[in-house]
């Protein structure tokens, strides 16, 4: 059980976040759910989250493509023992035609943003002798593909600083380890599905196979659950001697 313990997850009003977020209340957790909106809706999703596995969870805004923002998240939440970076965006297009502006946006949001949240929730963590730093990456942590460089760019960034940070923190009842999903059917994927129709002039299911989870070899969805029971266990005193390590669920596409 994670009673007891305060869990800040990026980017949470949404997706894999929201999936991480549901899967740490429903082990006990104190949650603070997270974007850059402040909405009445984003308040009351936090209100009903909490109400329904009866633990105390808070919706705070922040900016985090904004450094200061980022820190000030975690000062907001009072610190936290379990630091869940997965606040991202993609965009697809040739590197010599990539908007210099989506390119820093990526970069600042997926990757910047883990190392400032990180920077300001670790001395906490030292002082209780406890933390756990889980960061969505992706396959694309570990793997390329054409017209993503920002997105291949940062999430290979994130590897790299999950593995430095578990360095700096072995030993000290910290760990820190980086999830790579697959394709995820989150609402951000599920909006590309009928472009991906019209384009291909195939059916649901059939660009969902052959297009979407065309480099999935289990031509199947990870789903935010999935994902949200690889973050508890990560938390899990089973994970106390897993660091500086990637949990790839992505139906085998980087066995491929
Ligand atoms: P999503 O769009 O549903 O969720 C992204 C979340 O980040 C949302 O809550 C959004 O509000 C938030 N966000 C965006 N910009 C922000 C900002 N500037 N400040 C604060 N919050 C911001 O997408 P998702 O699919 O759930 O993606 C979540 C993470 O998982 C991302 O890091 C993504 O790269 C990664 N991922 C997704 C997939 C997939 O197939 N869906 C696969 C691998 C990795």
């Amino acid at each position: 059980t994670l009673s007891g313990k305060r869990a800040v997850v990026t980017g949470s009003n949404s997706g894999i976040g929201l999936g991480v977020a549901e899967a740490l209340a429903a082990a006990g957790a104190e949650v603070i759910l997270n974007s850059f909106t402040d909405r009445p809706e984003d308040h009351a999703l936090a209100a009903e989250l909490g109400a329904r596995h009866g633990v105390p969870v808070r919706y705070i805004p922040a900016d985090m493509s904004k450094g200061a923002e980022c820190r000030a998240l975690v000062e907001k939440a009072g610190g936290c023992d379990i630091l869940v970076n997965n606040a991202g965006i993609q965009f697809v297009c040739a590197v010599e035609e990539f908007p210099v502006e989506k390119w820093d946006a990526i970069l600042a949001i997926n990757l910047s943003s883990a190392f400032h949240t990180t920077a300001a929730a670790l001395p906490g963590m030292r002082a209780k002798g406890w933390g756990r730093i889980v960061n969505v990456a992706s396959a694309h942590g570990l793997t390329a593909s054409p017209f993503k460089s920002a997105y291949v760019a940062a999430k290979h960034g994130v590897v790299g600083l999950t593995k430095t940070v578990a360095l700096e923190v072995a030993g000290q009842g910290i760990t820190c380890n980086a999830i790579c999903p697959g394709y995820v059917l989150t609402p951000l994927v599920e909006a590309q599905i009928p472009e991906q129709m019209k384009v291909h002039n195939m059916d649901r299911e059939t660009v969902i196979r052959e297009v979407m989870l065309q480099r999935q070899p289990s031509r199947q969805f990870a789903t935010v659950e999935q994902i949200g029971g690889t973050a508890v266990y990560l938390c899990s005193p089973a994970a106390d001697q897993v660091t500086g390590t990637t949990i790839s669920v992505d139906g085998g596409w980087t066995a491929l």
